[in-house]
């Protein structure tokens, strides 16, 4: 079948219908039609499993807290809760293709002028039933999706967040199954941009 999306396969002008000179960024002979290729942004989250502060290996002590994120006093008292494996992270298994059964951090699609920050928000209402709270962005990320018979480039927005004491109501239709693995010894993910997000998550959390 001859390739007929506006990404990075498009073979025709999206406007016109012309046949395109050649591949994105390119301009249409038959109207003037500019064609280019953007990364589409989704917003990604790494929902840990305790309070947005995490023990010192060595000391006990906290060390960092993400601003904004109020934490009861009681859950950061220097010298307890450290735990061997540290903290854990929330993944979803995959209902639907592309990398149907894989695990895979929550998130999605952006809309049109939404903020990513916003997008992770109503995502984790849309796959968990909850109302989270959002942490510290973590960093951006570029990689490919596969959809619609196209390869489209993604910009992987990552932030931290947490559940608090809200119990998961997962959406069938996203994901099979939810469960929480070790920061610093996950599984691969779905994706490349999912997996360097834990290592960013975990570097900035025992640095
Ligand atoms: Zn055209």
């Amino acid at each position: 079948m001859t390739p007929r999306g506006y990404g990075p396969s498009a073979a025709f002008c999206p406007r016109c219908a012309a046949a395109l000179p050649g591949p994105a960024p390119t301009a249409c002979t038959g109207c003037g039609y500019q064609l280019f290729v953007n990364a589409r942004p989704t917003a990604g989250l790494v929902i840990l499993d305790r309070p947005l502060a995490v023990p010192d290996r060595d000391s006990g002590a906290v060390v960092r807290r993400p601003a904004g994120v109020d934490v009861p006093q009681e859950a950061v008292t220097p010298g307890s809760g450290v735990e061997t494996d540290g903290p854990r992270f929330l993944a979803l298994r995959r209902a639907a293709a592309p990398m149907i059964g894989r695990w895979e951090t929550p998130g999605g699609f952006c809309d049109g002028w939404e903020h990513p920050a916003d997008a992770a928000v109503r995502e984790a209402r849309e796959e968990l039933g909850v109302d989270l709270t959002l942490g510290d962005y973590l960093g951006m990320y570029v990689g490919s999706y596969e959809y619609q018979g196209e390869e489209l480039p993604v910009l992987d927005v990552f932030f931290l967040a947490t559940l608090g004491d809200q119990v998961i109501d997962l959406n069938r239709d996203e994901a099979t199954e939810a469960t929480w693995f070790p920061l610093l010894t996950p599984p691969p993910l779905a994706f490349g941009t999912m997996d360097a997000a834990i290592r960013t998550a975990a570097r900035r959390l025992f640095r």
